[in-house]
């Protein structure tokens, strides 16, 4: 299942509903542009009323994407792993006085993009930059045959200083 854009959070809290699907590249322009690729996310997602009233977006957010490796500029493969955690509040106001542990998402009674929140958590989540773990920028320096060669001992003027002088101090003994 693919999961719809717009919903109404606080009717779904209200309701106890919850969504099992995916966002495909067209969902999420913005991831998109932040990684190399991925085919699709899953998102697994259960809203409640909680204690105090809270209204709540928990679940999580799963895919293979590929990254963009900023040494060879290279795909690298990333597992996403998001926890989601939202309690929803009318404004700024509100979402100050919840506990450090749960993100507000401000929502009113219109419905909401859902796509978007998500993509803003996934974005949270990635790393800043990416690496591949070997060494990926020497291996293909080596595939196009290039080496990285070491000056000669005459063409290094300090090295030639070096020499002269032992050669001096060696004369004083
Ligand atoms: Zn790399």
């Amino acid at each position: 299942m693919r999961l719809p854009q717009y919903i109404e959070p606080r009717k779904l809290a209200q309701k106890g509903g919850s969504f099992d699907g995916d966002m495909l590249p067209e969902d999420m322009p913005r991831v998109m542009e932040a990684i190399a690729s991925c085919e699709s996310v899953n998102a697994k997602l259960q809203f409640d009323i909680e204690d105090q009233r809270r209204r709540t977006m928990r679940g999580s957010i799963q895919g293979d994407l590929k990254l963009v490796c900023q040494r060879c500029l290279q795909p690298v493969d990333y597992k996403l792993d998001v926890e989601v955690n939202l309690a929803m509040v009318w404004d700024e106001d509100q979402a100050k006085k919840l506990p450090g542990y749960i993100e507000p998402w401000i929502v009113g009674e219109d419905p909401e993009d859902l796509h978007a929140i998500l993509e803003e958590e996934v974005l949270l989540a990635l790393p800043v930059v990416a690496f591949h773990d070997e060494d990926c920028i020497d291996a293909s320096l080596l595939s196009v045959g290039e080496e990285v060669k070491q000056p000669e001992k005459s063409e290094n003027p300090f090295l030639v200083l070096a020499a002269l002088k032992s050669k001096s101090d060696s004369n004083q003994d």
